[in-house]
């Protein structure tokens, strides 16, 4: 058996792995990632791939480097909500435009970027436990790397090992005020292939969606015009989804994709939740989706994984520092998720819980009835622009039947609201946790009330 010592061991060579020791690395801490997979099949991880560009990203590597290697489609200028009951097909256009990667490509290069910026890459090391002294603190990691066990000591180690880590199952965090509120039921399970056509797609500007029965949706974003990554998932609460067959029906059905060869396949779980209420304990803090860092309405995690972990960083490297990794020390992080896309995500996953008390059909007709934009903006807490008369008139006729449900929408609308300002008050310190949580819980169960679903937590 061997030892090493670092000041950061980082579990998990995903985004938020790269992008975590990117930034410890370049503040000249000692830091490894451990990486299960063999360095050919590193970056290889279930993704649609689309993010919004690299604007996406913290500027800690060379994101030009990044673009020109793996952003294989930089023109996506629209959503397109396909319905299928009816041809009425909803767009929405961008403000900027998006970009479609190649994650393999994409996977390769953020961790050759954590390489030159001075951070260890091992890769064959599956990380299997966690070391923690008797008041709780980590201290590390043990593993097995290449067949032979190994330890990992650490000043802290972060948790990129994605959704559903290991790590957590390890670990003790009671004393802590770590998430361990964390459910299946609260995950999505999502399956990609990569698909490679015989014709150029007309859609090749957009991304494109379509709800399935489950509950779920079908998504289409084009890397090229000729090839497409295909995707599905379904909520976990939710009767199991036949995934490739529910794609295999889809493409088959669809006159724009011919000769469709399938070249790539992966599915993975995503958490569509929203962000673990606190993320840290005692030398030891989570980032990307170990925490809970995804978009719950779209899936989208790439943003959030990159953008945790480089905020945790910095404030471990602060720490480490001041020589302190308590709870307390490593708290500001928490802050810094909660009053920047935590707060959104916390607030539109009140319209996944409204969605699960309703039928897949009602919800398309609702979704088809209200006017894309208005209903972007209404999702994404957009304030402002008000719907012109005619348009309120002709979503008034195509809702006809389903008024209720816009009046409990437009309820649940005024909570997400001020779920977002709640999270805008997240505490400076850990003390102030459990009142400030009290309150969050009392805001979610009144909009378990007015939607009618299961308390999701
Ligand atoms: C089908 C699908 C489609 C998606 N589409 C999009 C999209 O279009 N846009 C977007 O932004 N996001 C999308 N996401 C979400 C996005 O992929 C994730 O949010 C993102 O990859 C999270 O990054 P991460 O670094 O936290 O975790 P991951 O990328 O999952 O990386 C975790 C790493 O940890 C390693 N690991 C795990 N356990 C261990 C262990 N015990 N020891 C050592 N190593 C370990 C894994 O091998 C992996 O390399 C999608 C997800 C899925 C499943």
């Amino acid at each position: 058996m061997s030892a090493e010592s670092y000041d950061i061991v980082i579990v998990g060579g995903g985004t938020g792995g790269a992008f975590a020791a990117a930034t410890a690395a370049q503040a000249g801490l000692a830091t490894v990632i451990l990486e299960r997979k063999p360095p050919e099949a590193a970056g290889h991880i279930a993704c649609g791939d689309a993010i919004k560009g690299t604007a996406t990203f913290p500027d800690v590597m060379d994101l030009e480097y990044l673009k020109d290697e793996s952003f294989t489609n930089q023109s996506i200028t629209r959503a397109l909500f396909e319905n299928p009951s009816s041809n009425d097909d909803i767009e929405i256009e961008f403000r900027g435009p998006g970009a479609v990667l190649d994650r393999k490509r994409y996977g390769e290069i953020i961790l050759e970027e954590a390489e030159r910026l001075g951070a260890a890459i091992h890769y064959n090391t599956v990380v299997q436990d966690v070391l923690q002294t008797a008041d709780g603190t980590v201290t590390g990691v043990t593993g097995k790397r290449n067949g032979s066990t190994v330890t990992y000591e650490a000043e802290l180690v972060v948790d990129a090992a994605g959704a559903l880590s290991l790590l957590q199952d390890k670990a003790d965090f009671s004393g802590t005020f770590f998430d361990t509120n964390v459910r299946y039921s609260q995950f999505c399970s999502a399956y990609r292939e990569v698909i490679e056509v015989d014709e150029p797609v007309e859609w090749h500007d957009a991304i494109v969606f379509k709800p399935t029965e489950e509950l779920g949706y079908l998504w289409y974003f084009p890397r090229t015009p000729t090839r497409i990554n295909v995707g599905v998932g379904f909520q976990m609460d939710q009767p199991e989804m036949q995934m490739i067959s529910t794609i295999e029906a889809d493409i088959e059905a669809r006159d724009d994709l011919v000769n469709p060869t399938v070249i790539d396949k992966l599915g993975a779980a995503v958490p569509t939740r929203r962000p673990y209420d606190s993320a840290v304990a005692p030398g030891y803090m989570a980032v990307g989706d170990a925490a809970g860092h995804v978009n719950p309405t779209t899936g989208g995690g790439i943003p959030g994984a990159a953008k945790s972990a480089v905020w945790a960083m910095r404030r471990a490297i602060d720490a480490l520092d001041a020589g302190d990794v308590s709870e307390s020390a490593l708290w500001a992080y928490n802050r810094d998720v909660m009053t920047d896309f935590g707060k959104h995500f916390a607030a539109i996953d009140c319209y996944n819980i409204w969605g699960t008390a309703h039928e897949v059909e009602e919800l398309t007709e609702i979704v088809s009835a209200v006017p894309g934009q208005h209903l972007a903006d209404a999702m994404s807490g957009a304030d402002g622009k008000a719907m012109p008369l005619s348009l309120k008139l002709r979503t008034i006729k195509d809702t006809y039947g389903h008024w209720d449900q816009l009046i409990q929408l437009a309820n649940v609308r005024t909570k997400a609201h001020e779920l977002a300002a709640h999270y805008e008050r997240y505490p400076a310190t850990p003390g102030g946790f459990p009142a400030w949580q009290s309150v969050r819980d009392s805001i979610l169960d009144e909009v378990y009330e007015i939607s009618g679903a299961d308390p999701k937590y």
